[in-house]
């Protein structure tokens, strides 16, 4: 029973200092969690204190691969609207690109 932490982690520090086990620790490419030390939480905070903390989206994960916070959860964009500029934005550089090779 332990969360993880993936590749999108900025390595902000954020979640480091409120680890009541000291489970994360800076690594490189980006901070882990040991999974041995890691309890999320239970019996000290409601929830888990990294996943509280941490501004991306989708870089902490529970043990079964299910984000604590989910895409939309903390930026409130709708998937479908994500996915309209995503699209715009990929439009855009392949026009650019498409531009500078001729
Ligand atoms: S869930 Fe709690 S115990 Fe586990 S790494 Fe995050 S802050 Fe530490
Ligand atoms: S708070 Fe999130 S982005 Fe920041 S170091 Fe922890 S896991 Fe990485």
């Amino acid at each position: 029973m332990a969360l993880e932490i993936i590749e999108s982690c900025v390595n902000c520090y954020a979640c480091e200092p409120l680890c009541p086990n000291k489970a994360i620790y800076q690594a490189s490419p980006h901070f882990l969690i040991d999974p041995d030390k890691c309890t999320e939480c239970i019996g000290d905070f409601e929830d888990a204190q990294c996943a509280s903390i941490c501004p991306i989206e989708g870089a902490i994960l529970d043990e079964v691969g299910t984000p604590l916070n989910p895409i939309g959860s903390l930026t409130g964009i709708p998937l479908e609207l994500l996915a309209q500029y995503q699209a715009a934005v990929e439009a855009t550089y392949q026009a650019a690109l498409e531009a500078k090779t001729g």
